[in-house]
Parts: structure tokens; sequence; C-alpha cells
């Protein structure tokens, strides 16, 4: 009896040892199949790729991770060239400019495509946002640089030629009203970072921030799965009024400080022009930052609640889905809306008095 009690314990122990050494074995291969390719791939987002380029009247810069980042970023460096020899309205040579000269033409895919949504934010913002603005743009001379201030029987003239009607888009041409003309600036640099974003996701991109003249755009986290934190510049100095953390998305911001002149009575002009009253928007903002998930939506955004004043905006964002705000009032009052609320870092800056949380 004893005999068989020490056969059949000697029988499990030895199922036991079988059974640990086959966990063992599949432990080592697995830990031998995948800890490489981790370790790459944990290297391949060590690998941070910084460059910088001047386009669209702008620094941009870019910080992309990866072991693909200088190809990926010398396409989306390209790319952003390739886009502003469309869109400028400087270069008598682009879409834009044979467009606006000759009041219809056949244009690209992505012109056209940045077109429709322009005209589709016109409508969404009543007409706030305006790529018709351009008339009024030039009479005010920030384009040419030549600042005037136009009589109130010509900016009357040139509102008429403003508004989303004035726009027909057929299968692949445009077609602009007598008089009327196109000017992208407030949307086409939120459009570009989102053409951006898609080619470093083509290259394999997982991480990388890129900043267009302070308008930033993420993809991804930071390579060590944290969020980035991204600066909201004071709109009287280079200080920062406060910090924002966030995941993947773009924080663009639109204030008269960016390009304006002052008349010879002292008066400040700024470039973001209401198409309601022809003049630069002056309704008590001096920044409006908006955060969402596309940059055209944030870029076409940004400058239509500048041009809507405090109360408009506030009352636009409490009405609409989709997008988060910081605003900076000219009596030192900074609107933070509630969805980032919880991720905005105040810093000790001169120019915020009060800080007012917005609530849907
Ligand atoms: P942003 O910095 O994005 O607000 O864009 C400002 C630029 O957009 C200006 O320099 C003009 O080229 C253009 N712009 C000015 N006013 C408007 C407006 N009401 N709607 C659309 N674009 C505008
Ligand atoms: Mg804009």
């Amino acid at each position: 009896m004893q005999k068989l009690n020490n056969a059949s314990a000697q029988k499990r122990l030895t199922i036991k040892l079988i059974v640990a050494a086959v966990v063992i074995l599949a432990a080592a291969m697995l830990l031998y199949l995948f800890y490489p390719q981790t370790k790459q791939a944990q290297q391949a987002a060590d690998i941070k790729y910084t460059d910088s380029l001047l386009a669209m009247d702008t620094y941009m810069t870019f910080t992309v991770y990866g072991d693909n980042a200088e190809k990926a970023t010398n396409e989306v460096k390209a790319l952003i060239t390739d886009c502003e020899k469309s869109w400028s309205v400087t270069d008598e040579n682009s879409e834009i400019s044979r467009l606006n000269r000759t009041g219809e033409a056949v244009l690209s895919l992505r012109t056209k495509d940045l077109l429709e949504k322009a005209k589709a934010y016109c409508r969404y913002t009543d007409g706030h946002f305006d790529p018709t603005i351009y008339p009024l743009v030039r009479a005010w001379g920030f384009t040419t640089g030549e600042y005037r201030v136009p009589a109130s029987d010509e900016l009357e003239e040139l509102k008429k030629l403003t508004g989303a009607d004035k726009l027909i888009l057929l299968d692949d041409k445009a077609i602009l009203s007598e008089g009327s003309m196109v000017d992208l600036g407030g949307v086409a640099k939120g459009y570009v970072g989102d053409l951006a974003m898609q080619t470093l996701k083509q290259n394999g991109i997982k991480s990388a921030l890129i900043s267009l003249g302070g308008n930033v755009q993420t993809l991804g986290v930071k390579p060590d799965g944290k969020n980035w934190i991204v600066g909201i510049r004071s709109p009287y100095d280079n200080g920062l009024i406060g910090k924002i953390s966030i995941g993947e998305g773009c924080v663009i911001t639109s204030g008269a400080y960016e390009r304006h002149f002052t008349a010879e009575d002292g008066t400040l002009y700024g470039h973001i022009i209401s198409p309601f009253t022809g003049k630069p928007a002056a309704n008590g903002l001096v920044s409006v930052t908006i955060v969402a998930d596309t940059g055209s939506k944030a870029d076409a955004l940004s400058t239509a609640l500048f041009v809507m004043g405090t109360e408009e905006a506030i009352r636009f964002w409490k009405e609409n889905a989709g997008f988060e705000v910081i605003m900076l009032s000219d009596d030192g009052t900074l609107f933070v809306s509630e969805g980032i609320y919880a991720s905005f870092e105040p810093l000790d800056s001169k120019d915020v008095k009060t800080i007012c949380e917005i609530k849907r």
C-alpha cells in the first residue's frame, strides 16, 4: 500500500515539474518574441526630430518622434510650401489669386475642399467667419502693408461684395460674384495642419507636435504616454497667461496683436475684419483660443468668435458643442469653458484680472 502511495506521489510530482517547465518555456518564448519589438518600438519613439520653416507669413516648428521622423517632416514641409503656393493672395500665380483676378477658375481638389469647408464655416458662424472678406482686408492695407482707414461709403460698397453666397462651387471650379474676392488666411493654417497630421500618420508617426505660428496641433500623446503641455500666449507681450494639458488635438488662437497698425489719431486697427461693419473687429475681446479636434474647425472658429465679441462668442459656445474656448476680454477677464477648465493652469500674469468658468 505504502509503495503504491509513493508511486502516485512521484507521478504527481513529475506532472507538476513538466507543467512548470512548459510554463517557463512558454514565458521565455513570449519574452524572446516580443521583447525586441517592444524595445525597438520604444527606441523608435525616442527618436526625436525637430525642424522649422518660414511659410504662410509665419514661423513654423515641428517636433516629430519615430524612426521615420525626418522623412515625414520633410514631406510635411514640402506640403506646406505647396499649399502656400496654391492659396497665397499675394502670389499672383496662386490658384486663389487667379480666381480673384478672373472671377472663375478650375481648382485642385485640395483647394476646392478648403473652399467648401470655408463656405460651410461661414454659414455655421452666421457669416462672422467669411472667406470672401478679401476686398475689405485689402482696403485696410493688410496684405500690402500700405495701411489706411477707408471712408464709410467705401466700406459700405465693399461690404456688399462679401458673404458665402458670393462664392459658388461647382464640380471642379469656383465662380465669384463680380468684384468679390477670397482670402483663406483665417482658416488655411488650421487646414494645412490637418493635412500635415495625415502625412505624419501615413509615415507611421504616432507622436508629434507642430506649431504653425503659435497654432499648435498634436498627434497622439508624448512618447512617454503623457499629455502635451501647450502655452497660451498673452496678447500683449511674449509672456504666457496659462498652460493647457491636451492629448491629440488643436489649440489655435486669434488676436488683433498678430497684425495691426496704429492710425494717426492713435486708434489701433487689427487684421480681423467684421463683415458686418467692414471695420477691424473690436467687440471687447483681445484674444480667442479654440481647442478642437481639427485645425480647420479651431482656426475658422477662432477668427469667427473674435469677430463676434465677448457676449455673442459665449452664446455661440453655449449653443454649439464640439469645441472649447479660452478668451481674454479687454477688461482682463479670462473666460475658460467647462470642458477644459480642469486641464487649464493659469499662470501669474498682469494681463488676467479674473478667471471665469463658462458652463452650458
Ligand atoms: P486668424 O489669425 O486665423 O484669425 O486669421 C486672420 C486672417 O484671416 C486675416 O489676416 C485675414 O487674412 C483673414 N480674415 C480677416 N477677417 C476675417 C473674417 N471675418 N473671416 C475670415 N477671414 C478673415
Ligand atoms: Mg483663424
